[in-house]
């Protein structure tokens, strides 16, 4: 099956020409012209790469990559940046995007570029750690999907995001000040009380008994931990393929 691929440019020429150039490639090419629709598409799409350009009309690359992450979307995001426009890298990284070319780029380096990034993103999802199940709670990664009882469980973006840092450092007992900084980066003035609430949410959502909490588990005086051995708890919440 073809992989998908997104084009956010709103430089008509530049948009034409990379689509036309992906499709020969062997690529599905679909293209948006500013930064807004790009979200949309993107965020409904199914897509497998991104080609988003940093300087766009309604939304920037950095707000569109950073919106998509929020939403819990891993898609790997490649940035276009042209010369001369200072793209702190760490922001972009932090932001979530995956890799960057500067404009004007040779077709070729692009090309090779994308290869790496669908290869990245092919052997993550292979790896354990994609899906992980704990009691009768099975949280799929990469499709941001949670079900307990065999059941979805509806979680917001933030508690997706909570539940997944936890349980992608579950054995480790982690301080409201990690979890504040890791899950809420990018928010205005969170406070701890945030995380508290977060986590409350989550063992209603989750835990059998909320109030006995088996799994998100309140480690006293220093922050939560995410139950690993059987130590912790009756069961192991171990990754699965
Ligand atoms: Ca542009």
């Amino acid at each position: 099956m073809a992989q998908r691929i997104l084009i956010v440019e709103d430089e008509q020429g530049l948009r034409l020409t990379l689509g036309d150039r992906l499709r020969n490639e062997g690529y599905e090419v679909e293209a948006a012209p500013d930064g807004a629709v790009g979200l949309d598409r993107a965020s409904h799409g199914g897509f497998d790469l991104i080609i988003l350009d940093l300087m766009l009309p309604e939304k920037s690359g950095l707000d569109v990559c950073r919106d998509l992450r929020q939403q819990g979307l891993t898609t790997p995001v490649l940035m276009l940046t042209a010369r001369g426009q200072t793209l702190d890298k760490v922001v972009g990284l932090k932001i979530g995007a995956d890799d960057y070319v500067t404009k004007p780029f040779e077709m070729i380096e692009l090309l090779a570029r994308i290869e790496a990034l669908l290869r990245r993103e092919e052997r993550s999802t292979r790896a354990p750690g994609a899906v992980y199940q704990f009691g009768t709670v099975r949280v799929a990664v990469r499709s941001t999907e949670v079900f307990r009882d065999g059941r979805q469980v509806t979680l917001s973006a933030k508690e997706f995001q909570l539940l997944r840092y936890l349980l992608e450092h579950r054995g480790e007992t982690l301080s409201r000040d990690t979890l504040l900084h890791e899950v809420w980066e990018y928010e205005a003035t969170p406070t701890t009380r945030t995380v508290d609430v977060h986590v409350a949410w989550l063992r209603q959502k989750l835990e059998e008994d909320p109030k006995k909490p088996q799994w998100i588990l309140t480690v006293h005086g220093h922050g939560y931990k995410f139950a690993e051995s059987k130590d912790d708890r009756a069961s192991t919440a171990a990754p699965i393929a």
